[in-house]
């Protein structure tokens, strides 16, 4: 019997315990895993008989958030990392070889920017930045040596948004991976794999844990690549290995994304609906609001409309540093996804590791300011904002 999302959501990954019966997956705080004798370890270590060996190679924990993870973004595998840089780094390192080229937006989050921007050319792997939206340019910015297209599904923090199956379309034309970091939209608002992205990867630390008390990654792809994610990028290269507890934590935030999700989502349209009413406010970038540039795509790719928002003051960086300072239910903060409202400035903040150069290549202006709308009433949320801007 086929089960839709929502029952996933609850049901997935999780199997009562064999040994007790727990229904919720017990947390195996462990590092290795005896064999019974010589010959079963010597069976696990050349793959022949499933099992665990050593937890960073696996762990029923990991397990269950891979099944999950792997099923709501209809992937054939997942891979946890103890980050969404861990999973990021692991994936790309899997993907590309000295020589080899990558085309990535212009916008990203700013530890993805500095690791293909500064730490990748240092291994002879080098990667253009362009604006995505735009694909003819990049059919023709496509070189031979291209192995991967990486972009966000919406841009942190500028919003842009990625025509998924557009890009992947130039993909496979051209023999490279298109790699969608679907961390803004969380497969309850876009699935990338669908629209034809070979892999797509999270920070797990947002909307999928959910409760701004884990840092973990997950990559979901085709089995075969993410079993050389395993071995290639995450157990031989950088060990960004969860812990069991984090695994629990995360599989347990997981149960209600399908519920946290739509609410995020309802708040923040009500919330850029308020910002764009203000006298202050120059500009307010949200795709469920209709002078939206990209807003015909993001009909079509979009199930919800996300819970980002960016917005510019027309004060500029003072006046939105005066705000940021000003709120006092939304709490000044990086990370997204929590259930609690965050806001922050991103040119010194999140894309800090940006020069002011690329900040500006990359559409990050002084003035923009970013917000995670979270869970609470969002009329408080808006009582809190007009506080703010009456103290500008
Ligand atoms: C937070 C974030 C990351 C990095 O994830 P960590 O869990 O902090 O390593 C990557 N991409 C996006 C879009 C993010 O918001």
């Amino acid at each position: 019997m086929t089960r839709r999302f929502d029952t996933e959501c609850v049901h997935c990954g999780t199997h009562p315990d064999p040994q007790t019966g727990a229904l919720s997956t017990p947390i195996y705080q462990t590092s290795t895993f005896a064999f019974k004798n010589a010959d079963e370890g010597a069976r696990r270590f050349k793959g022949e008989e499933k099992g665990y060996i050593y937890t960073r190679l696996g762990n029923p924990n990991f397990t269950a958030v891979e099944e999950k993870i792997a099923l709501l973004e209809g992937g054939e595998a997942a891979a946890v990392a103890a980050s969404g840089m861990g999973a990021i780094s692991s994936v790309l390192w899997t993907a590309l070889s000295s020589g080899d080229h990558v085309l990535a937006a212009k916008t990203l989050y700013g530890c993805t920017h500095s690791l293909l921007s500064h730490q990748f050319p240092r291994f002879g792997i080098e990667t253009t930045f362009m604006d995505l939206t735009d694909l003819s340019a990049v059919r023709a910015a496509v070189k031979p040596n291209t192995r991967v297209i990486y972009c966000e599904s919406i841009s942190n923090p500028t919003m842009a948004i990625a025509d998924i199956a557009g890009l992947a379309k130039i993909a496979r034309e051209n023999n490279a991976l298109l790699v969608v970091d679907n961390t803004y939209c969380s497969p309850v608002v876009t699935r990338p794999l669908e629209l034809g992205a070979h892999v797509v990867v999270h920070s797990a630390t947002k909307y999928l844990n959910g409760h701004g008390d884990v840092i973990a990654g997950v990559a979901v792809g085709s089995a075969e690549f993410i079993g050389r994610v395993k071995m290639e990028g995450l157990k031989d290269l950088t060990g960004a290995t969860l812990s069991p507890f984090d695994a629990y934590l995360l599989l347990r935030g997981m149960k209600t994304l399908h519920l946290r999700v739509p609410r995020h989502c309802g708040n923040a349209m009500k919330v850029a609906e308020f910002l764009e009413s203000r006298p202050e406010v120059a500009e307010v970038r949200y795709p469920g609001l209709d002078g939206f540039p990209q807003k015909e795509l993001a009909g079509r790719q979009m199930k919800y409309f996300g819970a980002m928002i960016a917005m510019e003051l027309k004060g500029g960086y003072e006046a939105g540093k005066k705000f940021i300072e000003s709120t006092r239910l939304w709490t000044l903060a990086v990370s997204l996804g929590d259930a609690e409202s965050l806001i922050q400035h991103p040119a010194s903040m999140t894309h800090s590791a940006l020069s002011d150069e690329e900040q500006a290549a990359a559409g990050i202006s002084k003035g923009l300011i970013r917000m995670s709308v979270g869970l609470e009433d969002p009329e408080d949320l808006i009582d809190d904002l007009k506080q703010a801007f009456a103290a500008l």
